[in-house]
């Protein structure tokens, strides 16, 4: 099947882009949520590391979709574990995807309007920034703990755009994001260009299945943009 030519860039103003997933590579949270807090967790309860997961993967789930997801004061006191702590732990592991500084240095020079929007938590964004040094390429970073609710929610889109101006170029604005259910509630809001970044994870942990509805055009690496 061909694929559909990329959303052409002389048309757009803003360029907004998620972090976990779509410019940085999943692994690391996926690696963190699944393997080193399950294994922290197992410890501090004395019970088996299937135990410990099963028992976590429930708990994620109620909170799935909501601030509490990304809020890591959250997990610390709902796990009893230092949550931060044990991120910076492993922040060897924080890896740009392939072409993204590229990416994002190119999108600067056609002076598009950088921003981030992310669902992280400010103290995951300070740890991801100073391993991987892009927060410079940015001109506007909103985080959904700030606007008051998640991108899931319609409410995000409609502060979040009159915060930093999209609001007013609907029309002209592109959004990439590797979460489906975001895609959609930008969608409803009107943003015109979406896309959904296909690999979050350069390794996928075992039992992870993909989905991916086909409702967006895709972008697997961001090598695609610089052809
Ligand atoms: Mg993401």
């Amino acid at each position: 099947m061909k694929k559909p030519p990329l959303p052409p860039f002389d048309d757009m103003d803003f360029v907004l882009l998620d972090l976990d997933g779509t410019l940085l590579d999943k692994y690391f949270d996926d690696y963190f949520w699944e393997h080193l807090v399950p294994e922290k967790y197992a410890e501090a309860h004395n019970i088996t590391f299937g135990r410990a997961k099963e028992d976590l993967l429930e708990r994620y789930r109620l909170h799935e979709a909501t601030l509490n997801w990304t809020d890591l004061d959250f997990w610390s006191a709902e796990l009893g574990l230092d949550i931060p702590a044990l991120k910076e732990q492993i922040r060897h592991m924080i890896e740009v995807h392939p072409h993204v500084r590229e990416f994002l240095a190119l999108m600067r020079a056609k002076g598009k309007k950088v921003c981030l929007l992310t669902n992280a938590h400010y103290k995951a964004i300070e740890i991801k920034f100073s391993q991987t040094g892009i927060r410079g390429y940015f001109d506007h970073i909103v985080t959904s703990y700030e606007i008051g609710h998640p991108k899931e929610d319609i409410r995000f889109w409609e502060k979040t755009g009159s915060l930093i101006g999209f609001g007013g170029s609907r029309q002209r604005t592109l959004f990439i994001d590797d979460t489906e259910a975001i895609l959609k509630t930008a969608k409803e809001y009107g943003i015109r260009y979406l896309l959904l970044k296909e690999k979050p994870a350069s390794k996928e942990l075992a039992g992870r299945a993909k989905k991916n509805s086909g409702l967006f055009p895709t972008i697997r690496d961001f090598g695609e943009f610089l052809e």
